[in-house]
């Protein structure tokens, strides 16, 4: 519920949890008060909650069972998704032996939560380590005071992890997010399954898909801005023994000098940043995401294999299907969908939170026009 929406929180401390009622007194359920935030409730209960710390354990344990039930061939996956497991402003990663959290919201930043946290993963899961991912802009947001990242339990912060049989470095004070993208998990493994010949990695940030090509394929070259990402990259491959060539550079640009130079592939996959934060950013997005994928239709040999990924929650799976189609008309491209797909299952979506699902994978088959 956003702040516009509440009438009353006179004399609610920062980070409480509430009961909230209608306009006209009618109860609506319990929720994690921000006093900060445009989302000023999050709601946690339709009943009242009395011990928050029971519910908090409780949920963390279904969220676990839940995982052991739909998460196979890995040691990394994401054990608590907020919202999507009634643990609003919660995120729980694990790799291999070590644990990462993330914590975004007022409530969930209280000591006896975060205790009560500690505990409970230490007994669920039995880590090495614990560590805690601090997005300084977040506490800013909420009003907390500033923190930062570090070791929550334990003093093991480095490990390696294993997903379909690949292995991958982890630092837990190191990288983007938690550390690795663990929703692409899944579409990995499928766009391995049809990749073959010359591949191009486009935002390869550590090696994920790259890595996942590499069995398959007879050359793969990596595509990245981010100098540190290569790096990782580089000693991935080598963890792994492939020869994988990275290149440092604007994507943008140099998909553009490749295309001109009729630079040719059998597979390119496109895993952009989140170019819509924001609704406003929608069209300005949709420029962007057409620009990658015109350029890369046009660079696929025929019969190759396009993989096209967005992030953007903002960019729904339908207007992201019709940049692609306004893209391939452009490129005198046909294209057959092989697979549309979406985050990993340890990232599920809760039906009534849209938000909880962003991320659309299409994997195509691309041929020349008749
Ligand atoms: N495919 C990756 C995740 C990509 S995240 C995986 O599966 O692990 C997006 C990546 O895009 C980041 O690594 C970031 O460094 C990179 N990036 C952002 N803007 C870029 C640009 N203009 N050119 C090249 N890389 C860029």
């Amino acid at each position: 519920m956003y702040r516009s929406d509440i009438l009353t929180s006179d004399g609610v401390a920062p980070g409480s949890i509430v009961a909230v009622f209608g306009p006209s007194s009618n109860f609506f359920g319990t929720a994690l008060f921000s006093s900060s935030s445009q989302i000023a409730l999050r709601l946690i209960s339709t009943n009242r909650v009395d011990d928050f710390l029971t519910v908090l354990r409780r949920r963390v344990e279904g969220a676990i069972a839940y995982r052991k039930s739909v998460v196979r061939d890995t040691n990394a996956y994401r054990l608590v998704f907020s919202e999507a497991d009634f643990l609003p402003g919660l995120i729980v990663d694990r790799y291999n032996d070590i644990v990462s959290l993330q914590i975004l919201t007022q409530a969930m930043d209280a000591n006896p939560v975060r205790e009560s946290l500690i505990s409970v993963i230490n007994d669920l899961i039995q880590p090495t380590a614990i560590a805690e991912r601090v997005d300084p802009r977040v506490r800013e947001l909420e009003s907390l005071s500033p923190r930062r990242s570090g070791l929550l339990y334990g003093e093991k912060s480095a490990t390696i992890f294993t997903m379909n049989s690949i292995q991958f470095h982890y630092g837990a004070l190191e990288g983007q997010k938690t550390g690795a993208f663990l929703d692409q998990r899944e579409n990995y493994a499928a766009a391995a399954q049809h990749a073959q010949g010359e591949a191009l990695d486009v935002f390869c940030y550590q090696g994920g898909f790259a890595l996942h090509l590499a069995p398959h394929c007879s050359r793969v070259t990596g595509v990245d801005s981010s100098r540190p990402a290569l790096e990782l990259a580089d000693q991935n491959a080598v963890l792994n023994r492939r020869e994988i060539e990275w290149i440092e550079g604007n994507a943008f640009d140099l998909l553009k000098d490749y295309a001109a130079s009729d630079r040719r592939y059998d597979c390119i996959v496109l895993d952009p940043p989140a170019f819509a934060k924001t609704k406003r950013d929608l069209e300005s997005a949709l420029r962007g995401y057409k620009e990658l994928n015109l350029r890369a239709l046009k660079m696929l040999r025929p019969g190759g294999v396009l993989v096209s990924c967005s992030c953007s929650y903002h960019v729904s799976l339908a207007s992201f299907l019709q940049m692609l189609l306004e893209a391939a008309l452009d490129a005198h491209r046909r294209v057959q969908l092989i697979e549309v797909r979406g985050q990993a299952k340890d990232h599920p979506i809760l039906l009534n939170v849209p938000e909880t699902g962003y991320l659309k994978c299409v994997i195509a088959h691309v041929s020349y026009l008749l």
